[in-house]
């Protein structure tokens, strides 16, 4: 599991990192939490409206569960499923995507042309949660290098309760947010008391399965149905949020546009070569005059690597997913056999949902302009700060380091 990531006992406290370690647990000594019975709780309240997010690698893993060839994407599906299931409103996490891409891609501009002191570099990414709580315990004195963005569902919780209960006329204290999401760690997340109950609820795929399989139905045998609009629309950026180096990726198109005016060509994006197995890879970028030397990495392991090398310095914008391939490879995710093969072809799909995605850049996003146009104001304004970003804490070190 994840201990020699560590070089620490395999303990609770480090189960809430990425879960791997409860997946992986030979001896089932580690057993996850079921929170399907409080979704039919909530689900059987009559006066609360309960909304629902899918994030992008569960779109691709629900399938298998029911027989279908491993990484059918069944978006539509899955929408469709969950409204029988009895959820009110379904939205896409992938909005909350373009959204983290859009605050995120400020952000390092904003920080690509202030004084170092002020706005240190490299720029590293916060969407993953068990990434974000192994800095807190074990690199506090990066912790002014992590984006402040809150992870895309915690954005989508934020403005269901704000945004969308001001414009569908909904009492916010009568709205429920639950997320389903590829991620165990997820579950600790949504309990931070910084993001002030924006997401109620997170189950994983294998409980929406579960769920799925209690209620007899059967989700790849439904006609796909469309989200809900307002926080429904998405991007090709934001689907590869799923999959390691999406993030980065996605990222770093939105970057170079607000920073130049122009697209990104897909030329200008150098992936460089694979370093330590695959762990660590590094992308380069022209932005205008200067070149952007980024790293993309995949598990905690290889993180840490990165952060007690000399090359960090050098770097500007990092991104890294605590389990293998990204979320796709979630510690939520359906399991079964040949796992590695599994996590890449659910990633060749995403990366397919992107390239034939009509539009691949999350400022296209035609939701995400209306968001910002009536309520946000801009990337980094005062209320997106106060919605869409967060802090993080020093926890100390739980076990030897
Ligand atoms: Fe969760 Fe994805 Fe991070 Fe794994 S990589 S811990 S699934 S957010």
């Amino acid at each position: 599991g994840v201990a020699p990531a560590f070089k620490a006992p395999l303990s609770e406290a480090a189960c809430v990192y990425c879960g791997q370690c409860v997946v992986h647990c030979p001896t089932g000594a580690l057993t996850e939490r079921d929170d399907t019975g409080r979704a039919w709780e909530l689900l059987g309240r009559p006066d609360t409206t309960v909304v629902v997010q899918i994030a992008p690698a569960v779109r691709v893993s629900v399938a298998e569960a029911f027989g279908a060839p491993v990484g059918t994407p069944i978006t539509g599906q899955i929408v469709a499923a969950l409204r029988r299931l009895g959820f009110s409103r379904v939205f896409d996490t992938d909005f909350g995507a373009d959204l983290t891409v859009m605050e995120e891609a400020a952000e390092l501009v904003h920080r690509l042309a202030a004084p170092r002191e002020q706005a240190p570099l490299p720029l590293m990414t916060s969407c993953c949660p068990g990434w974000v709580k192994y800095v807190e315990h074990y690199f506090p004195e990066r912790l002014g290098h992590l984006s402040s963005c809150r992870s895309p569902h915690e954005m989508v919780g934020a403005l269901a309760k704000t945004y969308y209960a001001e414009k569908e006329g909904l009492d916010p204290s009568h709205v429920v947010m639950v997320s389903i999401m590829p991620c165990t760690a997820k579950k600790f997340e949504a309990q931070r008391e910084e993001l002030q109950g924006s997401v109620d609820l997170v189950l994983t795929t294998r409980e929406l399965v579960r769920m799925l399989r209690l209620a007899g139905i059967d989700p790849t045998r439904l006609e796909p149905e469309a989200f809900d609009p307002l926080m429904g629309a998405s991007t090709g950026a934001a689907v590869i949020f799923g999959r390691t180096g999406g993030v980065a990726e996605a990222a770093l198109r939105t970057a170079y546009w607000m920073a130049t005016g122009k697209d990104l060509p897909e030329e200008k994006l150098e992936w460089e070569e694979l370093h330590r197995a695959g762990q660590i890879r590094r992308l380069r970028v022209e932005l205008g005059s200067r070149v952007l030397r980024c790293a993309v990495v995949d598990g905690l392991k290889a993180a840490r690597e990165l952060l007690e090398s000399p090359e960090y310095e050098q770097l500007d914008f990092v991104e890294v997913m605590a389990c293998p391939g990204g979320c796709v490879g979630g510690g939520g995710q359906m399991r079964g056999q040949d796992l590695v093969a599994r996590v890449e072809r659910r990633a060749q799909s995403l990366a397919g949902l992107d390239r034939t995605s009509p539009l691949r850049r999350a400022h296209e996003n035609p939701e995400i302009r209306a968001v910002y146009q009536e309520y946000l104001g801009s990337p980094g304004s005062a209320r997106s700060h106060q919605l869409l970003h967060t802090h993080y804490v020093d926890r100390g070190v739980p076990l030897a380091r």
